[in-house]
């Protein structure tokens, strides 16, 4: 079963409203503030091994999704989670906003403030408005604590970001994009931060309703400058709100951020393993081989965080966090969930390694990326000594990575063709390549690259 492109495109699956996928319907849940309790965890991997073909994605918007769902086992499944409590926001019109908070929000000592209670009048203030439910499906707003683990990298519409003010904590709102190329829009208080969104979010509506050619996206609108000074007048109105500071005109929170340098928004490796919150604790980040797991394997987290009595929350980087627990306690987490095939250090080679689904469940692979992937991955470590060093991808469209990577293999026709410091799209330098062939160009890759860094004094790959 798998939709038309056209079709895919755009679409944000959720559970009353799942995705056709090579392997059946993707049903996504809509998880508020990414934290789940252990009965949740095992709820859901009891609903994938009934309902769908026993594996949950952990997906890019610190949501969980269950695959290989039926039209069949659809009813079934949406009664279980509503048992659970779990209902889609999105309703059968699958208009729901994304936001994204940040994963350690409310025990993080370094953040400048707790963000739980602001992201939950956000998220109230946004469902209970009807014009809204007109926003593209995949609109995203994300509220950044100004903490340890940032969102820098996490691509959104409207972006929040907490800032220690001279009065108390304030926001900085960028839009449409990453911390480093979002266009600066101004600063709000904590209080007003709802309104501020709710009046940006219908301002993005109205000036798409006036363009010749419909936005997209937040990022495609704001770059025009009249469109981005509309934006900017929006927030004059509300009391509490402030113009573009020089520090923001920059547009890179990561400049203007106090903070630069402490701060770990780097991707899935700078959670993984155990990270101190203070003297006495902190919090354990697993990862799954491609972000996917399997039912028992969230039946042995569940497991073990109800052992421990800690909590669990969910990342944009497709990790899992649990938190609140001391070091002794984490080895021993540790240990019981890398027995069972979690990623559970930031040196395991499947975080060096980005691939696509591929064959079969994407019907526009005529390779098996992923498995293919985990043969290469330890390579793909090698030539990153941290981040990802290789890019798998089913066809051009490069679905798994947008940025550049060292290494790109492309699938085309059962083979691959090999692409050097770019993207999926780009010209191959080399062409038709069996995996066998791709592993040793690879291989010869990685000699060339230590034979060099012998060369330089304290040299080191990746
Ligand atoms: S990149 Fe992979 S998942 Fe995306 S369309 Fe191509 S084959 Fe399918």
């Amino acid at each position: 079963m798998s939709a038309p492109a056209e079709l895919r495109r755009g679409w944000c699956p959720s559970l009353l409203r799942p995705m056709p996928s090579g392997d059946g319907l993707l049903a996504r849940i809509a998880i508020p503030g990414g934290i789940v309790s252990a009965e949740l965890l095992r709820g859901v991997a009891s609903g994938a091994r009934r309902f769908g073909n026993g594996f949950v994605d952990l997906t890019q918007r610190g949501n969980l999704q269950i695959r290989g769902v039926s039209e069949a086992t659809l009813p079934a499944l949406i009664d279980a989670l509503a048992g659970l409590g779990l209902t889609d926001p999105a309703g059968e019109t699958g208009a729901s906003r994304d936001i994204l908070a940040s994963p350690l929000a409310g025990i993080d000592p370094s953040a400048v403030c707790d963000i739980r209670p602001i992201v939950a009048a956000l998220r109230e203030r946004l469902a209970c408005d009807e014009a809204l439910r007109a926003l593209p499906a995949k609109f995203c707003l994300t509220v950044d604590d100004g903490g340890r683990l940032g969102l820098d990298d996490v691509r959104a519409d409207i972006r929040f970001t907490a800032l220690r003010g001279s009065v108390g904590p304030a926001f900085a709102v960028t839009l449409g994009g990453a911390a480093h190329d979002a266009v600066a829009c101004g600063v709000c208080a904590a209080a007003d931060l709802a309104e501020v969104a709710a009046a940006l979010a219908h301002a993005f509506l109205g000036l798409r309703q006036e363009s010749e050619v419909l936005p997209g996206r937040m990022r495609d609108l704001v770059r025009r400058p009249d469109a981005a000074a509309l934006l900017r007048a929006t927030l004059a109105p509300i009391p509490g709100t402030a113009g573009v500071p020089p520090a923001l005109e920059t547009a890179d929170l990561a400049c203007a951020s106090e903070r630069k340098g402490d701060r770990d928004g780097r991707g899935p490796s700078a959670s993984i393993g155990f990270h101190r919150l203070d003297a006495a604790t902190g919090y354990l980040g697993i990862g799954a081989t491609f972000g996917r797991l399997t039912a028992d394997q969230l039946d042995v987290v569940a497991e073990g965080v109800e052992e421990v009595g800690a909590e669990i929350r969910l990342t944009p980087w497709r990790a899992l966090l649990i938190a609140g627990i001391d070091a002794g306690t984490a080895t021993w987490l540790r240990a019981r969930f890398a027995r069972h095939g979690l990623i559970t250090t930031a040196r395991d080679p499947r975080l060096a390694v980005a691939a696509c689904p591929g064959r079969p469940a994407c019907a526009r692979s005529t390779v098996a990326t992923r498995e293919d992937a985990l043969v290469l991955a330890p390579l793909a470590r090698q030539l990153a000594c941290a981040g990802i060093g290789l890019h798998l991808s089913g066809c051009l469209k490069g679905c798994a990575r947008g940025e550049a990577t060292r290494v790109i293999l492309v699938g085309r026709e059962g083979r691959y063709d090999l692409v050097l410091d770019g993207r999926a799209g780009d010209a191959p330098s080399r062409a038709g390549l069996s995996l066998e062939a791709a592993k040793a160009a690879l291989a010869q890759l990685v000699s060339a690259e230590a034979a060099q860094a012998a060369t330089r004094p304290h040299g080191r790959m990746g």
